[in-house]
């Protein structure tokens, strides 16, 4: 069925060339892809120098004892001063750095010659706690200036930080305490999300009673909200009393190119989080590179705004390091996308003008549910690209995205990377790539991947199987934290020599690669792989539906069974007919085999903070079992109306 299923979602008119004029100013033209497959390791030397280093690497990559990389290992840098001091140095003191949005309507505006003096004095105040370059500094914050300042003081003493969802749990951030023997925590009072306080210091006093924690000296607390919280004597310290009595002015210290930078825990997606190590030279270098060539940045004149949570991966490369370090103007913003109302994103975006929008396929999706009325009553001129990370988006929430927030004008890049990755690594080159929805498309020049079989040969065109990478890129991991031979299982032992994604893929009959989901997720039925991300986008091309999470479960039958949850659109009603109207569709797209045997139409899907759907707990309500690792679902109630529901609903008759 693959190929036949694939031809459909590929209609041959949902094609998208290059704006002229976007193409003929592109930051990155198709040259770039030939000047680095004749000499990837030059170009990747070339892309460094993008960089302000103290000392000048001259070895590009040590591969001598794989899977551990060493990138320009004998450079020296200060990351911080890459993101923040250089621009000041270079006359450009006065350009906003950050545009913060409060979510009451509170607004701040930072540029880099304040940003400069921010991070000085933070320094001096992680300092004045006793950090040293090397301890771990846990980050627990909401999404406020406050959490970008601290990381950037982190990076600037070399203290690895590692940031920890605002949404997660007592337990989980005593974990990642643990894990990573953190020495402070930065924290706040609360952030505001969905109209009111949500407190966050609760969460931090709680953590620091479990064992393991005891190693944590000092709690530094910004205050956001004013709401009362508990207090440790000796071991708390308000932000304002400590931070803003500093000098604003502060000498950094020069580090290895491989020297940490961050550790971040994946998003436990598919079970146990681990804490992946990022390092500083290469890390930055590729975080610059990508976020200058896939968004096309031009510092002077765009406003770029992420919408993803800077406790996530997409916030460490796409908020702080990579735009930082290109000098962008950006918007920050601390709240839901519903508060006080629907359409606050696209407020935002006629306010302060944004041109380049980076978000998740769930909030596009979510969009297209609220309705096509609510952005229509915004001034979204101003766009000029957006992008999409996070899940593979469906071909229909893609065009929606370009139709409704882009005017139709703009292009789309679908960025395929990871955690692990560091940086995007499939993509298209707005100026370059002609788009296909649906598709990430091609590597990024220096970048290798392909798509291989079980045994580790790599298909023809038109053919599926997993994501390989095939050659060592400068922000790769450098090993799961305190666990080499984790990493070494996780990643490299799959296919020898290869970095085994974890991800489903297909390469289409141009070469051009489609994600199709987590290998975990892919379904077995009578025989036949079923890739979990056809059947959801097959769902989400029916009008009603806006989103689509589907599983399979075991069954006595077929091996497996795909059950699908559906969230149906604004103005589509639940009726008898709604799963046979469905399954009819999922058939008519993909083939009989598709087609649903279960179908619930739910409020709400199980997703993590960073807004992926967490499968593996609808395959555990589908199969009966009692649910796994919840720790790092945002909402865990959700879980439980699907259960009622489900318990409440007859299965389909087969046919
Ligand atoms: P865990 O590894 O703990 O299960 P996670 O994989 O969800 O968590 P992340 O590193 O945040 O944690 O997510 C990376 C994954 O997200 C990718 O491996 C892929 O499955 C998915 N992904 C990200 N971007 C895309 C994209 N553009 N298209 C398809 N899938 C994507
Ligand atoms: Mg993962």
């Amino acid at each position: 069925m693959s190929k036949e299923s694939l031809a459909n979602l590929l209609k041959e008119e949902r094609r998208f060339t290059p704006p002229a004029e976007l193409a003929a100013a592109a930051n990155v033209t198709a040259e770039a892809y030939d000047r680095a497959a004749e000499d990837r390791l030059g170009f990747w030397a070339a892309q460094a120098r993008r960089l302000s280093w103290d000392t000048e690497p001259t070895e590009t990559l040590d591969w001598s004892n794989p899977p551990f990389a060493k990138w320009f290992k004998d450079g020296k840098l200060n990351v911080a001063y890459n993101c923040v001091d250089r621009h000041v140095e270079a006359g450009h003191g006065d350009r906003v750095a950050i545009h913060f949005e409060g979510e009451p309507g509170d607004t701040r505006t930072l540029t880099y010659a304040e940003l400069q003096r921010e991070v000085a004095k933070a320094a001096h105040a992680l300092t004045e706690l006793g950090v040293r370059a090397g301890d771990r500094v846990a980050v627990y914050m909401p999404m406020i200036p406050e959490t970008l300042i601290t990381m950037l003081a982190c990076a600037r003493l070399g203290a690895p930080h590692s940031l920890v969802f605002g949404g997660f749990s007592a337990d989980a951030l005593a974990t990642r305490i643990q894990d990573a023997d953190a020495r402070v925590v930065v924290t706040a009072d609360g952030g505001y999300r969905r109209g009111k306080p949500s407190a966050l210091k609760p969460a931090v006093d709680e953590a620091l009673t479990k064992p393991g924690t005891e190693n944590v000296r000092k709690v530094l607390v910004v205050r956001r909200t004013g709401q009362d919280i508990g207090w440790t004597e000796g071991r708390d310290i308000w932000w304002h009393d400590l931070v803003d009595r500093q000098p604003e002015q502060h000498d950094y210290e020069v580090f290895d190119a491989e020297h940490p930078l961050f550790i971040l825990y994946t998003s436990g997606t598919t079970g146990k989080p681990k804490g992946i190590l990022h390092t500083s030279g290469g890390y930055l270098t590729q975080v610059s590179y990508t976020h200058h060539a896939v968004f096309d940045l031009k510092p002077e004149t765009d406003v770029y705004w992420c919408t993803a949570d800077v406790g996530w991966v997409t916030g460490h490369s796409y908020i702080v390091y990579g735009p930082m370090s290109n000098g962008a103007t950006q918007v920050l913003y601390e709240g839901t996308p519903d508060t006080p109302h629907q359409g606050r994103w696209w407020e935002i975006v006629e306010k302060y003008k944004v041109t380049l929008l980076y978000t998740a396929p769930t909030a596009i999706r979510t969009c297209m549910k609220w309705g096509d009325e609510i952005p229509a009553r915004y001034d979204l001129s101003s766009l000029r690209l957006l992008g999409s990370v996070g899940e593979p988006i469906n071909p229909e929430a893609w065009v929606w995205y370009r139709e409704h927030i882009g005017g139709g004008r703009t292009p789309v890049v679908d960025t395929w990377w990871q955690t692990e990755t560091g940086s995007i690594m499939i993509s298209p080159l707005p100026g370059v790539t002609e788009a296909k929805p649906g598709s990430a498309q091609v590597p990024l020049p220096g970048i290798s991947a392909t798509v291989v079989d079980d045994e580790g040969r790599e298909v023809p065109n038109g053919s599926g199987g997993y994501l390989v990478l095939t050659e060592p890129w400068p922000s790769m991991l450098r090993t799961v934290w305190g666990d080499d031979q984790r990493y070494k299982d996780t990643y490299w032992s799959r296919f020898e020599g290869r970095y085994f994604a974890g991800d489903g893929a297909k390469k289409d009959e141009d070469g051009d690669i489609w994600l199709l989901g987590r290998v975990d997720d892919v379904m077995l039925v009578s025989g036949h792989n079923i890739s979990t991300t056809e059947v959801e986008s097959a769902l989400v091309s029916h009008p009603k539906v806006a989103e689509a999470a589907v599983v399979g479960a075991t069954d006595p039958q077929t091996t497996q069974a795909i059950c699908a949850f559906v969230i149906l659109r604004g103005d589509a009603a639940e009726d008898a007919s709604l799963a046979d109207e469905l399954r009819a569709h999922v058939a008519k797209t993909l083939g009989p085999i598709a087609k649903p045997k279960r179908i619930l139409a739910v409020a709400e899907l199980p997703k993590t903070r960073s807004g992926k759907i967490m499968r593996r707990l609808l395959r555990d309500v589908a199969e009966n079992r009692t649910l796994g690792d919840v720790t790092t679902l945002t909402d865990s109630s959700v879980m439980d109306l699907i259960q009622q529901k489900l318990a409440a609903a007859p299965a389909s008759s087969d046919d």
